[in-house]
């Protein structure tokens, strides 16, 4: 591994400290992990990944790691899709689109939903918590080959009024 990700390691195992938690191998090694995975990792995931690096550390312990993490505020899990959760270091928080054809995830800036943020609070009261789950749609990988498709497939007579808009 790079240097950046020791530090980043350095870091997180701070916060930990930080945060009163206690630094065991089994909690180093999930760390590590949810380094290691740049991706969006599932518990399943990081559970396989730990246990290839650490076959002593049980299944059981990295699920009961990353739920002791996310009480710490170490990490915290976004749903992507039904209900599927992914894991996430509170160091790097995003919101996130998935597609839901390809399954593609898209990270965006957290500053995209302040004013949402904000008129949802002044005018309802109410807090969201955006980065709970991911909104979900069509990328635009996805969005051009469907388009293409319609234009490939020409509606039948009589309907030659549909537009793109109208793709389910
Ligand atoms: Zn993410
Ligand atoms: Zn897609
Ligand atoms: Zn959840």
């Amino acid at each position: 591994m790079t240097t950046g990700g020791d530090d980043r390691l350095e870091r997180m195992l701070q916060l930990l400290r930080a945060r009163g938690g206690r630094v065991t191998n089994a909690r180093r090694a999930v760390l590590g992990a949810l380094l290691d995975h740049r991706e969006h990792a599932s518990a399943e995931a990081l559970a396989e990944m730990v246990h290839d690096s650490h076959p002593d550390v049980h299944l059981s312990t990295v699920y009961r790691t990353l739920d002791a993490f996310e009480q710490l505020g170490v990490v915290t899990h976004v749903h992507l899709g039904h209900g599927r959760a992914v894991y996430h270091l509170t160091d790097e928080i995003h919101h996130h689109a998935v597609c839901e054809r390809c399954g593609a995830v898209l990270q965006l800036p957290l500053t995209l939903f302040a004013p949402l943020h904000r008129r949802l609070v002044d005018e309802f009261g109410f807090e969201v918590d955006a980065h709970h789950f991911a909104i979900a749609g069509r990328c635009a990988p996805c969005r051009s080959e469907l388009r293409a498709q319609l234009s490939a497939d020409p509606p039948a007579a009589g309907h030659g009024n549909v537009t793109i808009e109208n793709v389910p």
